[in-house]
């Protein structure tokens, strides 16, 4: 207690999955004092730019205070009947499949169970996907296919114990900046600890780098391939771990067999990072969007994941890949079962054993036997007709799906669309019949999961502004208009992961990973009073490290290495568009800046959009330093202010992802990029697209 007679409160910080603490001070004027929480785990007290500014991001300005249909504001019981009866309506004409939820990692845990319930348990339909199809599907896909599982194998601490990180496809400087913090803390310490960067770009994360390996845009495989292959030719296997690995020796020959020369480095560059890798037992390859971002995304999350099998460098103090995923909640959301193709805790839609599991758990009267569609098939889908009625919840496909324009006109198409945000001054909610107004950020309560594992409270500290609710609550109205009364009569969020937990003892018992039976039975009290708890959490077992011990969870029990080649971006270069278009995130904004580009202190940062051109091209298209350019793809165009330097290779031009028709219509980059996916995750190829450029 300070002298303004309110309490801190423990809560987490609403942007990326590093997840770090934050204690909130309200002054009883809606203002809210942020400073990072000594004691939790991820952070230590630390915060980044954007976690420092979140006090500065809460203004009521540009709030959904009220239910609105067709543009018109009214009560809630008037828009709760209209969903459930047109969602209803819709089912009994065209079948559970005409429907679909599309949500986001911006959910809390429970919000996300309860959509999950709704959607796969009671509507009979897997057609629930998320925002999260775009930042780490080929995590999951290439996780599951190695470990039988999605399971992050390691700790934040390994990446202070590592002897060397590799970064690849990660601006982690930007994008997860208090892990780099705690990174660049420990090789203080340790000033033998070595950091190396895989990227295309050489970004702020380069720094005082050891190594800056710049390859080509989507040659992950090739370069992973080169180091397994080393791995072998260097007799550097672990022959006892590689007990418990099936598929070694395909993987082996493939990589023999592999091309490097395509990542665009030297042999020397090559083998200065694979003498480097092999020589350092402890090593975490920290991989991110430009790693996921890919049509070959789940591949290069194989090849790297190959390389720790090979050596058993995983699941051991300072070993290990490690996912690092982008949203507040994407690890909570994928837990719950929040994409098209999982259930609840793992367990998998496939597997009838599983399905069994939880419908008979949730006593549904239903539930779907194969996955649902994908973020980008399931646009398409709504585009021609098979989706009648989409709900999106706090996510801007307008904006942020591959192919922009046509997702919007899509949208607009669609019979029937609800939109639950904070806003209704979005792209997306902008085309919507009926939008429902949520809490925000420090106005709601629940849970959400770190990349490392680690479920921390969010707290809420505001009061919710006009008659916003939280969006389980919201859920569970239209689910108990729908006629499910029993399955959705949740009183707090507290009884909704207290039901989740239960149902992931189950799932454990069938031996998947995701167990958190250890916090059920917290009653109201226990589950304020949470801590930042990593999983799995037992009664005997909390925490930890995943696969030290070789223990897996494919049907064999046995990791799987996989035989992987290059495959190039789908997009190819030539005459017509002959610039590779990357695109990313700057460091103070967040997805389409409903929130940060409320802060002044965050958008004197970068506070326009911009195109990233090396001197070279720029010299050959005549372009001078600021001069506005169009960028045209076969898809649309955009107009930007180029930007010149060499921290892009000749032949590639990068811009950032945050602009909207309500910010700066003629930047939206992401309806240049195309609708082109990678097979086994259905993740978009977001990093790859094809442009010609010409003075504006
Ligand atoms: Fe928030 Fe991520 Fe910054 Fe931590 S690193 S303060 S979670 S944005």
């Amino acid at each position: 207690m300070d002298g303004s007679g309110f309490p801190e409160v423990r809560s987490t910080c609403a942007y990326c999955g590093v997840g770090c603490g934050v204690l909130l001070r309200t002054d009883g004027q809606g203002g809210l004092k942020v400073r990072g929480d000594p004691d939790h785990p991820a952070n230590q007290g630390r915060l980044c730019s954007k976690g420092n500014a979140l006090g500065e991001t809460i203004g009521l300005d540009g709030r959904l205070l009220a239910p609105r249909v067709n543009g018109t504001d009214t009560d809630w019981d008037t828009a709760l009947d209209l969903v459930a009866s047109k969602f209803s309506q819709t089912i009994a004409e065209h079948g559970a499949d005409s429907v679909a939820l599309y949500v986001s990692g911006q959910l809390l845990t429970e919000d996300y169970y309860v959509a999950n319930k709704l959607m796969k348990g009671f509507i009979g339909s897997a057609n629930i996907d998320t925002n999260s199809r775009l930042c780490m599907a080929s995590t999951v896909a290439g996780q599951r296919r190695a470990f039988g599982s999605d399971t992050v194998p390691g700790t934040y601490e390994d990446l202070e114990q590592a002897d060397l990180i590799v970064l690849v496809g990660s601006n982690l400087a930007w994008c997860h900046p208090v892990l780099n913090q705690r990174i660049q803390a420990a090789r203080k310490a340790r000033p033998e600890m070595k950091l190396v960067v895989v990227d295309p770009r050489r970004t702020a994360s380069c720094d005082g780098a050891d190594m800056h390996l710049q390859l080509r845009n989507g040659a992950d495989v090739a370069l992973f391939n080169a180091l397994l292959s080393a791995i072998e030719e260097n007799d550097a296997t672990d022959r006892d771990f590689l007990r418990h690995v099936e598929g070694a020796q395909a993987a082996f020959d493939a990589a023999r067999n592999s091309d490097a020369s395509v990542t665009g480095l030297d042999a020397e560059q090559i083998r200065a990072f694979t003498d480097l890798w092999i020589n350092n037992k402890r090593v975490v390859t920290v991989f991110s969007q430009g790693v996921n971002q890919s049509s070959s995304g789940s591949d290069k999350v194989n090849a790297i994941i190959n390389c720790h099998l090979a050596t058993g460098r995983i699941g051991l103090p300072g070993m290990g890949p490690f996912s690092v995923t982008g949203q507040p909640n994407a690890m909570g959301g994928r837990e719950v079962g929040g994409l098209a193709n999982m259930l609840a805790c793992h367990l998998e839609l496939e597997t009838p054993e599983h399905r069994q599991v939880v419908q008979g758990f949730w006593q549904a009267p239903t539930i779907p036997t194969a996955p649902g569609l994908k973020a980008v098939d399931m646009f398409k889908a709504v585009g021609d007709g098979r989706i009648k009625a989409l709900w999106i919840i706090h996510t801007n496909p307008a904006v942020s799906m591959p192919d922009a324009d046509a997702v919007s006109a899509a949208i607009k198409s669609c019979d029937f669309t609800v939109v639950s945000d904070i806003t209704g001054a979005t792209d997306t909610a902008r085309l919507c019949d009926v939008l429902l107004p949520a809490t925000g950020w420090a106005e709601k309560s629940g849970t959400v999961t770190n990349s490392d594992r680690t479920i921390s409270r969010q707290r809420a500290v505001l009061a919710a502004p006009g008659v916003a609710k939280p969006d389980w609550e919201i859920l569970a109205e239209v689910g108990r208009r729908m006629g499910w009364n029993a399955a959705f009569n949740y009183a707090s969020p507290a009884e909704i992961f207290d039901e989740y937990a239960k149902l992931s003892g189950q799932a454990a018992a069938l031996g998947r990973d995701f167990d958190i039976s250890g916090l059920a039975d917290l009653g109201e009290a226990g589950y304020d009073a949470l801590e930042p708890t990593r999983w799995p959490v037992t009664k005997t077992r909390q925490g930890g490290r995943f696969f030290g011990d070789g223990q897996f969870f494919t049907p064999s029990g046995k990791a799987q290495m996989l035989a992987l080649q290059h495959r190039a971006p789908a997009a190819k270069t030539g005459p017509r568009f002959p610039f590779r278009l990357n695109t990313g995130r700057v460091r103070d904004q967040w997805h389409s800046m409903t929130r940060t580009g409320k802060s002044p202190r965050l958008s004197a940062h970068l506070a326009e959009p911009f195109l990233e051109i090396h001197p070279r091209d720029a010299a050959e298209q005549g372009f001078k330093p600021a001069d506005l350019v169009t960028l045209r793809s076969p898809l649309g165009s955009a107009i930007l202010r180029v930007l010149i330097t060499d921290s892009v290779l000749p032949g590639e031009v990068f811009a950032p992802i945050h602009w909207t028709n309500e910010t700066a219509p003629s930047a939206r980059i992401d309806n240049l990029v195309p609708s082109v996916v990678d097979a086994v995750s259905g993740q978009p190829e977001s990093k790859a697209a094809v442009v010609a450029l010409s003075k504006f």
